[in-house]
């Protein structure tokens, strides 16, 4: 392995920061070792065995359903991974499940805000711990990182989540809105340079300043959405403390947030900072310290200043009406029919969570909205063509009829190729391995259409 030259000039910036210890950091980066972790879905767990995890228990410590594997394997060619039932993160990133935990009331209908999401991984780890009927909204200002992102959020498979596709000033329109937001900001990456170390010829001291100055911007903007006594959650994956404690002072000092302490197990190896001015909290991350990559993390709360709460009633969109007909085409391929509500889009049925319907049109009014909710599909005449989006969703009927494929079929369904299955009944049937959904397909008396969507078909040999 070729010895990794880290910036000379980061090294020197990180020297006075506590928990930095030059030999250990810089023998870390050279070992090279490559840490893969993680994160089950809980909407999807049935009993079933994890053949990434290949018998092993390594928990990430912080984090509930994090788990690291002994080994990268292919995740192209596991079908559990197409079916949603684990999201591949990096392990330090996962602590976001402590800084909620610590600092909001999971427990209520919230309405939170993954401000820079693509592709997913906080978004994924933030719908896992809110209620049923709260909100997510899940944002990506890169219009072509969008659609990861919605791809990402269909196979988690709920229905209490919106991804936009906006500009953190956009957000403005909902003044006081969000019980929470939370901020993982673009940065200059230093963080992940032992994952990545061709990223290590982009770094500059001038590069860190530019992206300090984008973080302020970002922040500055999406600020008015927050409520008075929410929560903002701010993350990097960078050491520079001009993107780490240096925000954090900022936004104490000039942004007049409360810094907000989190409790650490002194055994995770996590190392609490305090910024230099007014001693704000922040949680660093180092690759020598722990398993996992680097990482910066902290919380605060919106002062309660008096002013006025987001008044609901603003908008006026009524949404296309579905008829009861539709309805009782779409009732049977659902687990319930109580508790949502329908709209239409195009030809297609939505169904979402009956607490957000207000909440919809109040974003519809004012953002651009890529994906909501779960798409259910096509009513023609009294049949429904069902959509990919329901087969993964934690909204499908399991009595709806499945076939159970082995791990060959499964993988000739995920690269949309022709499938030989026997079964005796015909028309829509769900194609599961290992229990899980992983799409649609129409069998016909003399063949079977595979209804896999073409743009997610793997290509992987
Ligand atoms: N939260 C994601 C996850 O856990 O999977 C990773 C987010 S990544 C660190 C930062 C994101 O911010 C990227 O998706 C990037 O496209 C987005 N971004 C870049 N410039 C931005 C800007 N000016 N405002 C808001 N987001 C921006």
């Amino acid at each position: 392995m070729a010895i990794m030259e880290l910036p000379e000039q980061l090294i020197a910036s990180l020297k006075n920061i506590p928990g930095f210890e030059e030999a250990a950091f810089k023998a870390v980066h050279e070992s090279g070792e490559q840490i893969t972790s993680v994160r089950l879905n809980s909407n999807k767990i049935f009993n079933i065995q994890y053949s990434i995890l290949n018998g092993h228990q390594d928990r990430v410590p912080w984090s509930t359903q994090g788990y690291y594997l002994p080994r990268r394997p292919s995740f192209t060619l596991d079908p559990q991974f197409h079916a949603g039932a684990y999201y591949v993160q990096e392990a330090s990133s996962m602590f976001l499940e402590q800084a909620l935990k610590q600092t909001i009331d999971l427990e209520k209908r919230l309405k939170i805000l993954d401000l820079c999401a693509a592709p997913g991984g906080k978004s994924t780890l933030i719908q896992s711990l809110i209620t049923e009927d709260s909100l997510l909204v899940s944002n990506e200002v890169i219009k072509a990182r969008v659609n990861v992102l919605a791809e990402n959020m269909t196979k988690w498979g709920s229905g209490n989540v919106i991804v936009t596709n906006n500009d953190p000033k956009d957000f403005q329109r909902l003044e006081k809105y969000f019980d929470a937001i939370v901020v993982d900001a673009p940065c200059s990456g230093s963080g992940l340079f032992r994952k990545d170390p061709d990223a290590i010829a982009e770094w500059s001291e001038n590069n860190v300043a530019l992206c300090g100055q984008r973080q302020q911007r970002i922040l500055t903007d999406v600020l008015p959405a927050l409520k008075e006594g929410g929560v903002l959650v701010y993350s990097t994956c960078s050491y520079s403390l001009r993107e780490d404690e240096d925000i954090s002072e900022w936004l104490v000092m000039e942004m007049d947030l409360e810094s907000l302490a989190l409790e650490l197990d002194p055994q995770w190896g996590i190392i609490e900072t305090r910024s230099a001015r007014c001693g704000a909290n922040g949680y660093r991350f180092y690759p020598d310290r722990l398993k996992g990559e680097g990482f910066f993390i902290a919380a605060f709360r919106k002062k309660n200043t008096g002013g006025h709460e987001w008044r609901s009633g603003r908008a006026n969109k009524r949404p296309d009406t579905v008829s009861q007909k539709e309805i009782d085409t779409i009732a049977p391929f659902l687990n319930r029919a109580d508790g949502l509500f329908f709209i239409r889009q195009g030809d297609e049925l939505i169904a979402m969570p009956d607490s957000l319907k207000q909440d919809l049109a109040v974003i519809q009014d004012a953002l651009y909205i890529k994906k909501a909710g779960v798409k259910i599909g096509q009513v023609i005449r009294t049949d429904l063509v069902p959509d990919h989006e329901l087969a993964l969703s934690n909204l499908i009927n399991p009595s709806v009829d499945r076939i159970d494929v082995d791990l060959e079929t499964a993988l000739q369904y995920l690269r949309k190729e022709e499938l030989k299955i026997k079964c005796s009944g015909t028309g829509w049937h769900l194609v599961c391995y290992q229990q899980l959904p992983l799409g649609w397909v129409k069998i016909l008396p003399n063949r079977v259409n595979n209804y896999y969507p073409s743009a997610w078909r793997i290509l992987n040999k």
